[in-house]
């Protein structure tokens, strides 16, 4: 007869080992970060939280995260686009909660401009948040995960990662490189026990994609909603947002034990945009 899993048992093999490990999320006061982090300490990982916002919120995210889970939590204010901040943070984490064994490159902005009036301020510190920190916190963190034998990188790519659109030549630049940057890794580190992969996300409605509706309704010249409908959704085959919890949960999975032999991986999770 056939056994059918139960959805326990497929639960606790999924988090089996992660409680009490340290994960650190970059830019998770917010969006897609946040729910990573939420979703890890639901597995019993403590959590070190980085980002921006008013102290008194992050204290709340903190205090619902320790009480809900069981679990210890940190925060770093660190500017991923300062490596000095981000030197900083990695110690200050391994004398904290002890050793990174999960890291999750999350912290991105975004600009939407024609190529042609692309402020190079903009395309430098986008190059800076969502690729150059990414090498800096895992140049810090892969000596100890060698050691350990034991690791998990996970870098938040995008479906722009994959594919490219107009107007967002820095992002997509920078996406680009996140996955090449992820590859290396995974090679560098296989024989370690350590996997780096990346998740590309498609269009989540977080404050980072709220805030370039306005810039591609001018970009375009087209109204807001027409981007909502005609651009963000109409990229994904089944109209809907990619949410934060979708996303959490393939992170749970890629440090899960039965993730083990994925490594260097461009991971789509975008309503099937890259499939056409
Ligand atoms: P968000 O704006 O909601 O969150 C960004 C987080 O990064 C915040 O916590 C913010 O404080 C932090 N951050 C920004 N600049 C920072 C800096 N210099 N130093 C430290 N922290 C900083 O955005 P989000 O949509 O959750 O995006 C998170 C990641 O997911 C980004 O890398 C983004 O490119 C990627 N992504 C997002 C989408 C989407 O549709 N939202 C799609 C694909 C990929």
């Amino acid at each position: 007869m056939e056994q059918r899993p139960i959805a326990g048992t497929q639960l606790s093999a999924m988090t089996s080992g992660l409680r009490g490990r340290t994960a650190l999320v970059t830019g998770s006061t917010s969006g897609i970060g946040l729910g990573i982090a939420r979703a890890f300490a639901g597995a019993g990982m403590n959590i070190v939280l980085n980002g921006f916002g008013k102290k008194e919120d992050i204290e709340a995210t903190q205090h619902v995260l320790e009480t809900s889970f069981s679990i210890r939590t940190a925060f770093s204010a660190a500017d991923m686009s300062k490596p000095t901040d981000i030197a900083q943070m990695i110690s200050e984490t391994e004398a904290s909660l002890g050793s990174v064994d999960v890291l999750v490159n999350n912290a991105g902005i975004q600009h939407v401009e024609p190529i042609e009036s692309f402020p190079p301020e903009k395309w430098d510190a986008i190059l800076a948040i969502n690729l150059s920190a990414a090498f800096h916190t895992i140049r810090a963190v892969v000596p100890g995960m060698k050691a350990r034998k034991w690791g998990r990188i996970i870098n938040i790519a995008s479906a722009h990662a994959l594919v490219a659109s107009p107007f967002k030549s820095a992002y997509v630049a920078a996406k680009h490189g996140v996955l090449g940057l992820t590859k290396t890794v995974a090679l560098e580190t296989a024989e370690h026990g350590i996997t780096a992969n990346a998740i590309c996300p498609g269009y989540v409605l977080t404050p980072l994609v709220e805030k370039q509706i306005p810039e591609t309704a001018q970009a375009r010249m087209l109204t807001e909603d027409q981007v909502i409908r005609d651009v963000l959704l109409h990229a994904q085959p089944t109209h809907k947002f990619v949410t934060t919890e979708e996303i959490g949960a393939l992170a749970v999975f890629l440090c899960s034990p039965g993730a083990a032999s994925m490594t260097g991986a461009a991971l789509p999770i975008e309503g099937g945009w890259t499939a056409q």
